[in-house]
């Protein structure tokens, strides 16, 4: 099967040489060519090049993309899209005054989100997350991660990784999968923390290995939450199942967490509202990935990831969603690229590198997703007619997207 764009105003993210990942002042370069046509063959890239330049080509199907601006799907590497229910309630709690401590004392938060999982069957959970995984994949996503850790229970674990299974064989879309047992202490371990990190060791993990159901590793590095040590224990035992760990740090603390990652060959680092400059010293000479989630920052108003400082002392920056029934119930990239350029000033080719190839390596998928290249996946948006790619961020709540292609097909 070939179907062949033509006409493209712009296309972007072109890299004609394989790259895994764009740091510093190279994230505000955005390749891209002008008056463009793309060939896919079957689920590939096959060619692309200017249109005077196009050869003379029998394809199956012919997309006219005359006035529209075509890029590479989004790469989300941070999700929780796998959950029972919602808390549509503690979001108005939250509006009326009342503090997380409220909140979690009547029963919110993530052990809320861990009580409904846990009472919800399998199959349930699955329908109510594939729609929203359907939405995400309409909003522009082609590759997403997603992790467990509402479960907090051998079988509640089990039953999220397996739903994150059944998605992965039914869509075509590119999902990892990430162990989040550690996402928080369940009430019957909040005075026994190594009890329950045996349970995650000794119990889970092994069950996990065995049913290949995980890709990472992910601990919730926080004050109150997981310890350095705790987190330690838990990136050693997961690489012994050879999971790479991908840590929850810098939220609302910085407790010297980063360090420890990069210690332990984290592949990324997640949140990072709050930076020293010690922590960006440390992921200077490192191959860890930083990731801003700034939905979440806007969501429940806290401050956002000082993505400025970070690019101009060199590092890499991938953006994601971090949708979640707590904290972002939102997966849609378009928000999160506008955001990060409103709130964070960061260019539009920078959030765009941010959320295409740097969110490819993020999840580790770098080699077939996140750009314009020959051989990798034809994944692709094909935006509405527009002035150019600046719209995307610029029109923040307008749906500027006319088609999504998924490893070569449209969707
Ligand atoms: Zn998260």
């Amino acid at each position: 099967m070939r179907t062949l764009i033509t006409n493209i105003k712009e296309l972007i993210q072109v890299r004609e040489t394989p790259i895994a990942k764009v740091s510093g002042t190279e994230m505000a370069l955005l390749p891209k060519i002008e008056n463009a046509y793309l060939l896919i063959e079957d689920n590939l890239i096959a060619e692309f090049g200017k249109m005077e330049n196009l050869p003379e080509i029998s394809v199956d199907k012919t997309i006219d993309a005359t006035g529209k601006v075509v890029l590479p799907t989004w790469c989300d590497s941070h999700t929780h899209i796998v959950y029972a229910g919602n808390r549509v309630q503690e979001f108005v709690d939250r509006i009326n005054g009342l503090s997380y401590e409220e909140i979690a004392n009547r029963g919110g938060g993530i052990l809320n989100s861990a009580k409904k999982l846990n009472e919800t069957s399998e199959e349930e959970i699955y329908n109510q997350s594939k729609l929203r995984l359907e939405e995400v994949m309409q909003q522009g996503t082609g590759a997403v991660e997603i992790k467990s850790g509402y479960g907090l229970t051998v079988e509640g674990e089990l039953k999220m990784l397996r739903v994150i299974k059944k998605l992965k064989e039914n869509y075509p879309v590119a999902i990892k999968a990430t162990f989040l047992g550690a996402h928080a202490f369940p009430t019957e371990f909040k005075e026994n923390h190594s009890g329950y990190i045996d349970v995650i060791i000794n119990e889970m993990l092994p069950k996990i290995a065995e049913e290949n159901l995980a890709d990472y590793i992910d601990a919730f590095l926080e004050t109150g939450y997981f310890s350095i040590e705790e987190t330690e224990r838990i990136m050693e035992a997961g690489k012994k199942y050879g999971l790479t760990a991908k840590i929850h740090v810098n939220q609302f603390t910085a407790i010297n967490g980063i360090e420890a990652c990069v210690k332990h060959n984290a592949l990324s680092v997640d949140h990072l509202e709050i930076v020293t400059d010690e922590d960006i010293e440390i992921l200077k000479n490192s191959q860890t990935i930083p990731v801003a989630l700034p939905s979440c920052s806007y969501f429940i108003s806290i401050p956002y990831t000082p993505a400025r400082k970070m690019l101009n002392a060199g590092l890499p920056l991938a953006l994601a969603s971090d949708f979640n029934p707590g904290t972002t119930p939102s997966g849609n990239m378009n928000f999160v690229i506008a955001t990060a350029c409103i709130k964070m000033k960061m260019t539009p080719e920078e959030v765009i590198n941010a959320a295409t190839i740097n969110g490819a390596y993020a999840m580790g998928i770098s080699e077939t997703h996140g750009s314009i290249t020959k051989g990798k996946r034809a994944n692709l948006i094909i935006t509405k007619p527009i002035t150019s790619y600046y719209q995307l961020p610029y029109a923040f709540g307008t749906n500027l997207i006319d088609e999504v292609i998924i490893e070569g097909k449209v969707i």
